[in-house]
């Protein structure tokens, strides 16, 4: 299957992403990850992404649309479909979407799109904590590692700290509605209601992807 996962930060998509990888075998492919690992191995283009996300704001289209057309590009992208968590994140990114999947033969069968009212958002990311070892992600409240956990094992990410959040939040609320709007009148939108428990999501995804399959 080849599909998207789209949503406000802190609307999910990581956290289903992580279920939907395991059920169905499909490549996941998250541009935030894919920025946070060059930025740990201070590469060029980590570097360059850092000073954008830090301040909340979106890192330009022609670098980020550069390292998705690469990794679709990849053998087990072929071989296992994929789904893609965090792009597109402009129209241009999404008409450069378009044009790299057409040239590599490949065709976009559905958009996951988790709904979620935004002010519900700053508690999600400011709780939100990932563990160190296994980059895997939890929630103080909502989500809680195992009981008695320690806390030095966990660490916030920079930029769900607030300064960056509401700038985050503007951003993306404001590039992402055109984005919806071309997926829809191509007929592939699913709409989730992400104001619910993880498994409860889950469980609505996982009808939505089984008529897919
Ligand atoms: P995204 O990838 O969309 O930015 P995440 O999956 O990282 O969002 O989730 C943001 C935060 O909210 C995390 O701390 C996560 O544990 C928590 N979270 C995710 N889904 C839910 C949910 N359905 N209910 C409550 N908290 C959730
Ligand atoms: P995420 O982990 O998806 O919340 O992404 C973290 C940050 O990485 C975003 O706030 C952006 O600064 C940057 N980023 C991730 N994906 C994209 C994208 N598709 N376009 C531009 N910037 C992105």
């Amino acid at each position: 299957m080849n599909l998207l996962i789209m949503g406000l930060p802190g609307a999910g998509k990581g956290t289903q992403a992580a279920k939907i990888v395991e059920k169905f075998d499909v490549v996941h492919i998250s541009t935030g990850d894919m920025f946070r690992a060059a930025m740990a191995n201070q590469t060029e283009m980590g570097l360059l992404a850092k000073s954008y996300i830090d301040k909340g704001d979106l890192v330009p289209d022609e670098v980020t649309n550069g390292i998705v057309k690469e990794r679709l590009a990849q053998e087990d992208i072929k071989e296992k479909g994929f789904l893609l968590d965090g792009y597109p994140r402009t129209i241009e990114q999404a008409h450069a979407l378009d044009e790299a999947l057409k040239n590599l033969g490949i065709t976009l069968e559905g958009v996951i799109n988790i709904e979620i009212d935004p002010a519900k958002l700053v508690e999600r990311l400011s709780g939100r904590i990932i563990h160190r070892e296994t980059g895997e992600t939890f929630h103080k409240v909502f989500n809680p590692p195992a009981e008695g956990y320690d806390e030095k094992d966990y660490y916030q990410r920079e930029d769900d700290k607030p300064e960056s959040v509401k700038r985050r939040l503007e951003v993306n609320i404001a590039q992402g509605q055109p984005i919806i709007d071309h997926y829809r009148a191509a007929g592939l939108v699913h709409d989730i209601e992400g104001d619910q428990d993880i498994e409860v999501v889950f469980a609505d995804i996982e009808k939505v992807l089984s008529k897919l399959q």
